[in-house]
This record gives C-alpha cells, structure tokens and sequence, in this order.
C-alpha cells in the first residue's frame, strides 16, 4: 500500500509543460522562420542581454577565452572528457553493421550512418552547464558526425568560458554564444549566420524542450531531456543524510525539477524529510532547490521493494538512485527509467558531472519509451539489399506477384513478374 508522507501539489511531472510556454515558443520559432537573424538578435537581447554582431565565436577569441581558466578547471574537463569518449566508444564499438544471407544470394544487411550535421544545444541560463558540452558533442564526434554546431548562452551576460572551453576541447567545429528557442530554432531553421544542420540534442529548460518539440520533423531531435527529475528508492539500511543531500542535489536545477524518495521505511522517510527541512535554508542555491522541493518534491512509503519499483516505474523518472542491500536487483525489476544509479557510492551527480555515462536523459515520462543520449542517436540505421542468384530472383518475383495482386498493387506486382519472367521464364498476359 502505498502512502504519502510527503506530496506534491501534482503528481504529474507533464503538469510543468504549460500552455503558455507552448504558445510562445511557436511566437518565436515563427519570427526566426520569416526574419532570421534580426529576429534571432531581438530575442538574444530580451532573453539574455546579448547584443552581439556576430554570435559565432571566432578561434582567436576562443583561444582568449580559455586562457582566462585555471589549468585545474581546464585538467578535470580533460579528465572528464575522456571518462565520456572511453565509454561512448564502447557504446559505438558494439554497434555491428549486419549482413546475413536469407535465401541462396539473397543478402540482407544494415549499417549505421552519422547524420552530416549536428546541433549539440549546452544549457546555460541558470548554471553554466559545462559538462552538457562533453556529453553532446563527444558523443557525436565518437558516432562520426562531422559537422557540430554547438550553442550556449551568455549567463547573466557573462560568456562561460568553462563550457567554451569544453566545447572546444570536444570537439566543436562552430561554436556560437547564442541560448534558448534562438539557438534551438537558429540550428533547425538556417539563418544568415548559422547554416541548419541534420539533428539537434542536448537538454534544457521548459522553452528549450518545447522548441526541440515544435521543430521536430522539420530537424531530428534526440529526445526530450527537460528540467531534471530524481527519484530515490531506498529500504531501511538507507543513510537519510545522504538521501537528503542527493535529493536536493538535483532540486537545486531550477523550481521545476520533482525530486521523489519511494521507501520501504516511515523511519528513513521521516528522518529525510527532517534533514531536507535542516539542510535547505542554508543552502547556498535555495532559490531553485526549495521551490522545487515545496512544490514538486514527494516522499512515499511502500510495503516492500517489489512495490517500490513498480511505483519508480510508473513515474519513468530520468535518474533513479537504489539504495537497497541489493541496489543490482533493480537492473532486472525496473523497466522506466533514463539512467539508474546502484548503490550509495555513487548518485545522480556522479552522472551529471564525472563518471562518464551520458547525461542527457529522458523527462516528463519519456523514459517509458527511449533512453538517454548515446551514439546511436547520432546514427542513422539504413538498410540495403541485393540478389546474386537468379534463381532467388525469379522465385521471389513469383511471390511478389501473388503477395502484392492479393493487396491490389499491380505495378508492384508486375515487378515481381518481370523478374520471374526473365529468369524464370514464366510469360504473363499483361
Ligand atoms: P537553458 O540554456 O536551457 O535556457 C536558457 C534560455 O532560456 C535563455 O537563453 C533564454 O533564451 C531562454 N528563456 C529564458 N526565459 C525565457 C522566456 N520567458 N521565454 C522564452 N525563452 C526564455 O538553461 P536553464 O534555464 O538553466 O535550464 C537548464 C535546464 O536543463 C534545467 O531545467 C535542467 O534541469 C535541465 N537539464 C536537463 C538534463 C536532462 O538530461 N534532462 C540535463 C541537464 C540539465
């Protein structure tokens, strides 16, 4: 049985997209379609204080803006680049190409493509999402892409120069200080500054997310990684210090962020609630995290673990951290999720900043039906096909004939009898 000691005013994570967002999104994306730049340049200077001739980054200032950074801050983005290039190759290497032989000549076979050009979108209005830049562009650069737009706002004004830096040293082939639908819109569209590119992925707030929605078909998208979400499932051997901390790790992302403890404890419950109740008001970024907390954050107590992964489940939140005496037992019980965290040596921010494994991960549910980011998003799986036996040829003509003419489709099915006739020797009245 499921109860609630804490709950949310909305149990819907859908409940954070707003109509209004939605509206003004579509405002924007269609003055970009029919002004370009001048409109680009109108909302870079509404939204981020921006008025810049040019927002694309030329390599000498580039050069300029990294030479500002601590070599520390340049090493651990080193570091942590390589953490994500080691593990997106693994994910890139065990993608085979397929070949197989059906019939005698018939050969069936796939093979995976990079898309020509990729728009790697770096968050930046509240945070400078640095590592967004290793985890977008990397990735795209490990499947092949070889052209990668990368876009990122000023924040509060000011250029991030961690994330240029990292943008650069991933791999970036143009890099534009440009933020929001502008950006999004900027990659999916064309303008006079920035020519359109193939996909776009990366994640970002409610306006971000909603303009990936709005453009998708007209440019591919990688998935809909909007405010970020956590879910912790824990037993009663679960520290609730830790619990709290971790919890508001990811509350302190913006006041749209639900952050969700399912345990099978009242104690740990209780005592968690009381540490984030402790810890919050001196929290340096309370101004995101309590919000966040007070308007999203959940705390439910379940019968057993079995209880527990089914309610994680229904929630298909983008992280969930299992602290359990068994954290791997999840790997098999749960089924939505964006990326599981096993264990209380590691937690969602390992995944966010260090430990390697993508970060852009599925929001507001869509864990139901995709993962996260991987090279595979970057890659399109195309199919060929050819016969080298005329025998095959003719014995498939024949079928096709028959297969087709059942589904009124005589164009097809001549097709089929031209094959069968010139290998097979049959004649046909038409
Ligand atoms: P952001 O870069 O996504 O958004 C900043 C931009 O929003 C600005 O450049 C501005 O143009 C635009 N904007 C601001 N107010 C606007 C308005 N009223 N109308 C239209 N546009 C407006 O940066 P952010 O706001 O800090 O958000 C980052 C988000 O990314 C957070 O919600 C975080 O949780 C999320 N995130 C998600 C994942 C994931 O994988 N799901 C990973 C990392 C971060």
């Amino acid at each position: 049985m499921v109860r609630y000691l804490k709950q949310a005013p909305s149990k819907s994570f859908a409940d954070t997209s707003h109509a209004d967002v939605a509206q003004r999104v579509g405002q924007i994306i269609e003055e970009i379609r029919s002004e370009g730049d001048a409109a680009v340049r109108k909302y870079a200077e509404l939204f981020d204080r921006q008025s810049l001739d040019s927002f694309r980054l030329s390599d000498d200032r580039i050069e300029e803006i990294m030479g500002t950074l601590d070599q520390q801050v340049i090493d651990d983005i080193v570091f942590v680049q390589e953490q994500v290039r080691t593990f997106a190759q693994a994910q890139r290497d065990s993608m085979q190409d397929v070949e197989i032989e059906t019939l005698p000549g018939v050969f069936l076979g796939h093979r995976h493509i990079p898309v020509r050009a990729a728009g790697a979108y770096v968050p930046g209005g509240k945070y400078p999402l640095t590592a967004s830049a290793h985890m977008t562009i990397i990735t795209a650069k490990v499947a092949g892409v070889p052209r990668v737009v990368a876009c990122t706002p000023p924040i509060r004004g000011e250029i991030p120069a961690a994330t240029i830096a990292a943008m650069k040293l991933a791999g970036a082939d143009e890099i534009y200080l440009l933020g929001g639908v502008q950006a999004v819109a900027s990659m999916a569209l064309g303008t006079e500054s920035i020519s359109r590119v193939d996909m776009i992925a990366g994640p970002g707030n409610a306006y971000v997310a909603e303009a990936k929605r709005q453009l998708f078909g007209e440019v591919g998208i990688d998935l809909f990684a909007g405010p970020t979400e956590i879910l912790i499932i824990a037993d009663d051997d679960a520290d609730p210090f830790v619990i709290a901390v971790d919890l508001l790790s990811q509350a302190e992302h913006g006041p749209d962020s639900p952050a969700i403890l399912v345990t099978t404890s009242t104690e740990v419950a209780r005592e968690a609630i009381e540490h984030i109740e402790r810890i919050l008001p001196d929290m340096p970024t309370k101004d995101f995290a309590e919000p966040a907390w007070r308007n999203w954050g959940q705390v439910i107590v379940v019968d057993d673990l079995e209880e527990a992964y089914s309610v994680a489940d229904q929630f298909a939140a983008e992280h969930v951290q299992v602290f359990t005496l068994d954290p791997s037992a999840a790997l098999t019980k749960m089924h939505n999720y964006g990326a599981l965290f096993l264990g209380e040596d590691t937690c969602v921010s390992y995944g966010d900043k260090v430990i390697g494994t993508n970060h852009v991960l599925p929001t507001l549910g869509a864990a139901r039906y995709t993962g996260g980011l991987w090279v595979g998003k970057y890659l399109k799986t195309v199919t060929y096909q050819t016969i080298e036996n005329a025998q095959s040829s003719a014995e498939l003509g024949r079928v096709l004939g028959r297969a087709a003419r059942v589904e009124l489709f005589e164009g097809h099915a001549r097709s089929g009898d031209v094959r069968a006739w010139r290998h097979g020797g049959e004649q046909f009245e038409w």
